[in-house]
C-alpha cells in the first residue's frame, strides 16, 4: 500500500541525505558560468549529511577536478592530519567549496563565478543545517563576514550568519607554504570542536552578518 503523503510538506518528507542527493543531481551538469566547459568533474561536496560541522574551502584544484571529491590533494592531506589531531573524522563532517568547478590553473575565483555558484552552497547549508560553519580562507570567509578585511583579521572569531555560527580559519593550503600558520590552524580546529559541543544559542556572538 502506498502512503498518502499529501498533507506532509515535501521538505519534511525526505531525509537530509535524500535532499542533498536531489540537490546534487539538479546542479551536477551546471554550465551557468564558463567553468562548466573547462571542468573535468563537478565537485559537489562530501561527508555526512547529518554533520554538525560544515567546512567550506575555495574551489577544486587539479586532484579534486579529476576525482570529483573536495580536498584530496596536498591541502586535503594536511586537512586530514589536522582533523585526526583534534579528534575529528572526515566521515562525521561535511566538506564543500565556494566553487563546484575548478578554475583553470587554480586561479582565484572570479566574482561572476562566486555569484553564480553561491546559491548552490546556500542550499547545501540549509539542507545540512550544521551547528558550525568553518570557512577556510578568504573566498569562503568573505561570503559570511561583514566588512571582511582578510582572513588574518577574522580567524578565530565567532560570527553569525542567519541562524548559523560561522568560524573563519586559515585555508590548509596556506599552512603548506607558511608553516608558522599551522599552530593557529590546529588551535582553530579545536575551537570548532568545542563550538559544536556548546548549545547553539549560547555560542558567543561577535557580529551579525547580513544574509546575502
Ligand atoms: N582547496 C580548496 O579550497 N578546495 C579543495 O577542494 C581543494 C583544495
Amino acid at each position: 500500500m502506498t502512503q498518502d503523503t499529501r498533507a506532509i510538506p515535501p521538505s519534511t518528507q525526505d531525509s537530509k541525505s535524500a535532499r542533498l542527493e536531489r540537490h546534487h543531481q539538479e546542479i551536477k551538469d551546471c554550465v551557468k558560468c564558463p567553468l562548466g566547459a573547462t571542468r573535468t568533474r563537478f565537485v559537489f561536496g562530501t561527508g555526512s549529511p547529518e554533520a554538525r560541522i560544515l567546512l567550506i574551502g575555495e574551489a577544486p584544484g587539479f586532484h579534486e577536478d579529476q576525482q570529483g571529491i573536495p580536498f584530496v590533494g596536498a591541502a586535503g592531506n594536511l586537512l586530514n592530519k589536522i582533523l585526526e589531531n583534534v579528534g575529528l573524522q572526515r566521515s562525521e563532517i561535511y566538506i564543500a567549496n565556494v566553487l563546484k568547478c575548478r578554475p583553470p590553473g587554480n586561479r582565484s575565483p572570479l566574482r561572476l563565478e562566486v555569484e553564480t555558484c553561491r546559491p548552490y552552497l546556500v542550499k547545501q547549508i540549509e539542507i545540512i543545517d550544521p551547528q558550525v560553519i568553518g570557512t577556510m580562507g578568504n573566498p569562503a570567509t568573505e561570503l559570511f563576514v561583514p566588512n571582511f578585511k582578510g582572513i588574518t583579521k577574522s580567524r578565530g572569531k565567532v560570527y553569525t550568519w542567519g541562524r548559523w555560527t560561522v568560524f573563519p580559519i586559515y585555508h590548509p593550503a596556506a599552512a603548506l607554504y607558511r608553516n608558522e600558520l599551522l599552530k593557529d590552524l590546529v588551535e582553530d580546529f579545536r575551537k570548532i570542536r568545542s563550538l559544536v559541543d556548546a548549545p547553539r544559542a549560547s555560542a558567543p556572538r561577535f557580529e551579525q552578518a547580513p544574509l546575502f
